[in-house]
């Protein structure tokens, strides 16, 4: 915690010149102007209607497993730490559950296996918060954030009124939504409702999860048994941040159209595929950077993970803009090799 505090006296103290370093998982040494962490709604508001603050930049900041500080923030960093989970209803189908956008996802998770409430066991052990999750409408393991998601409720920084948003309303697509895109920075999400279900579809279509099961004679898994297996391949195969400074997937898997398609596939008869419901082909983003060379270089303090070249890694001391140029190296290579643009999936500060 810095020493210097504020001078005007809010419910909840605001430090000037603090440390970033803990709150990002690439451990990145960058420091906000201003920093607050409100964990009621009333706190956030207090602050808010200050005018002191109408023109500053703002942040919100959740767990910090999807950014990139290439610099200092120059503004307010808002830390979400609004907590509560509670069930609103249920159908003799489904539950209904609210979570406060400070909850870990993760611990969300956890709770829903608990109470055997089907739908985001192939979400299991996703860093980050509840508040994050619509943001770039959270995948893994062949399920997105979207097939459970219910609606949210946001508050509108400019003008402190609050606003639901339906699913239709989020515009969700492949790690993205509105927030992402035309709403980007305007709205604080406080609370996420989840639709999840009694009777439970599992979903263990994802190659690596189908594997599993084989290996362990699970012919009908149960949520936990999937969510076991999910955080097994996790761990396995993932640095985890807390050793090895990491956002995870930095860039998006690349989906092209069909003529770019086939035009690609004829020079790189090798490359893996998949055809998707809009048409489209989804290239893996780690199998291009790989054949670039990337996987397991070591440049400075950064590079691309030996094992996962999607991933790029801070390996001590790194600074976010070292970090931001070997991610646009990366993303250079890719396009003179393949003609392929590959786009960030982490947010970039
Ligand atoms: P932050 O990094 O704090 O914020 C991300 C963005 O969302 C920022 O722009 C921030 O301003 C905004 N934001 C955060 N909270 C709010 C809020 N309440 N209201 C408005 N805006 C907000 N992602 C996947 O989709 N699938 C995965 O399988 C996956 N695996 C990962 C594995 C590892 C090891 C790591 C490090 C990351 C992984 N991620 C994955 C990325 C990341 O965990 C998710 O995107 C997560 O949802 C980010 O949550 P966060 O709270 O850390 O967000
Ligand atoms: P993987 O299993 O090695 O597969 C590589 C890529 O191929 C994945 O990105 C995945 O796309 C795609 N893929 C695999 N099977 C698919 C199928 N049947 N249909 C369509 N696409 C398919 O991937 P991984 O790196 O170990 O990750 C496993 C899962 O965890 C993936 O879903 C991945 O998105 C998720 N993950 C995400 C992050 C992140 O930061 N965003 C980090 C780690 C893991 P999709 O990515 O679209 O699923």
């Amino acid at each position: 915690m810095n020493n210097f505090t504020f001078q005007i006296q809010y419910m909840s103290t605001v430090f000037t010149e603090f440390s970033l370093h803990p709150y990002n998982t690439f451990s990145v040494a960058a420091k906000a102007k201003y920093f607050i962490e409100f964990s009621t709604q009333d706190e956030l508001m207090d602050l808010l209607q200050d005018a002191y603050w109408n023109d500053t930049k703002k942040m919100i900041l959740g767990g910090g497993s999807n950014i990139l500080l290439t610099k200092d923030f120059d503004g307010l960093v808002l830390k979400n730490s609004l907590l509560g989970i509670e069930v609103l209803s249920e159908t003799s189908n489904y539950y209904y559950v609210k979570a406060n956008a400070g909850e870990s996802w993760h611990d969300f998770v956890c709770y829903c296996i608990e109470q055997n409430m089907g739908g985001v066991e192939n979400l299991s052990l996703i860093p980050g918060s509840v508040g994050a999750s619509p943001m770039q409408n959270i995948g893994a393991y062949g399920v997105e954030l979207c097939d459970v998601f219910h609606s949210l409720e946001a508050l509108e920084i400019n003008t402190l009124k609050k606003r639901e948003f339906s699913a239709e309303e989020c515009y969700f697509g492949y790690r993205e939504s509105i927030f992402k895109k035309a709403l980007k920075d305007q709205y604080i999400i406080l609370s996420v409702t989840y639709r999840l279900t009694k009777n439970h579809l599992i979903n263990a279509s994802y190659g690596a999860l189908s594997e599993i099961l084989k290996q362990k004679n699970i012919e009908h898994p149960s949520i936990k048994d999937i969510s076991d297996i999910v955080i097994e391949i996790r761990q396995s195969k993932l640095p985890d941040p807390k050793q090895l400074g990491n956002a995870g997937s930095f860039f998006k898997n690349p989906e092209i159209n069909k003529s770019e398609f086939d035009s690609f596939h004829r020079e790189h008869g090798n490359a893996p595929f998949y055809n998707l419901e809009n048409g489209k082909y989804k290239i893996p983003a780690g199998w291009l950077i790989e054949q670039c060379g990337w996987k397991g270089k070591v440049i400075g303090n950064t590079g691309a993970h030996k094992d996962q070249a999607l991933v790029l890694v801070n390996y001590g001391g790194a600074q976010g803009e070292e970090i931001w140029k070997l991610a646009l190296n990366i993303q250079t290579s890719v396009k003179e090799k393949f003609k392929i643009e590959i786009q960030t999936e982490v947010n970039i500060y």
